[in-house]
């Protein structure tokens, strides 16, 4: 089967971070025909957008999923194995950027380059939700340093659709005007072990 390499953002900020973060790798990882291919280490970082809230724990993760077309392939498929993991970790609709149980974002989707709008009827009566169902690569990864830093431990050369440089040259970018405390790793992936160890 052709699989293609997905990168999915993950953030927490409700109850033991670390702990939620930890069981959202495995639940990845045993996803219908995904491989687990890299995780990133474990960074804590400042909130964005609302920022009376607590810091939030982030990782990326690097999936190798079937590529599609088909019911169960392709971004949209990911997208929503995404979504009904998140409620699986018991994530409560609460306001854009605010605090949640556990949030996974499809950042990059191998060379995919799409935006599919969300039928009106699904639309959120909150003007401040998302009106896209994807986008991938994800709109907001370029700008944020607590998505570049996890990234860039997995694949630094590699420059996304659309991007016009690699992560590690955006990282480093993004670093000077947010400042390199915003994002502090604090552990690192042990694959025997299956969790982050400091
Ligand atoms: P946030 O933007 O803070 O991640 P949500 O997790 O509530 O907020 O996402 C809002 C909506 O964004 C999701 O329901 C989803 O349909 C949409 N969306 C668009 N592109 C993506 C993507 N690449 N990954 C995840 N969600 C996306
Ligand atoms: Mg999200």
């Amino acid at each position: 089967m052709r699989t293609v390499r997905a990168y999915i953002g993950l953030g927490a900020n409700v109850g033991d971070a670390q702990s939620t973060l930890t069981a959202a790798v495995h639940a990845l990882a045993a996803l219908p025909g995904a491989s687990l291919a890299g995780v990133s280490r474990l960074y804590v970082t400042a909130p964005v957008g609302a920022t009376d809230q607590p810091d939030f724990h982030n990782s990326v993760v690097a999936l190798d999923v079937p590529a599609g077309p088909g019911r169960n392939t392709g971004p949209i498929a990911l997208l929503l194995a995404l979504k009904s993991i998140e409620r699986a970790f018991g994530r409560q609709d609460r306001f854009r950027y605010g605090p949640r149980e556990l949030d996974l974002d499809v950042l990059i989707f191998g060379d995919e380059r799409m935006a599919v709008e969300r039928p009106e009827d699904g639309r959120s009566p909150d003007p401040a939700k998302a009106t896209r169902l994807l986008e991938v690569p994800h709109p907001e990864a370029r700008r944020r340093l607590f998505v570049l830093a996890p990234l860039s431990d997995l694949a630094p050369d590699l420059v996304p659709p659309g991007w016009p440089e690699s992560v590690a040259r955006t990282r480093a970018r993004q670093e000077s005007s947010e400042g390199a405390s915003a994002v502090r790793a604090i552990a690192v992936w042990d694959v025997n072990l299956g969790r982050w160890s400091d």
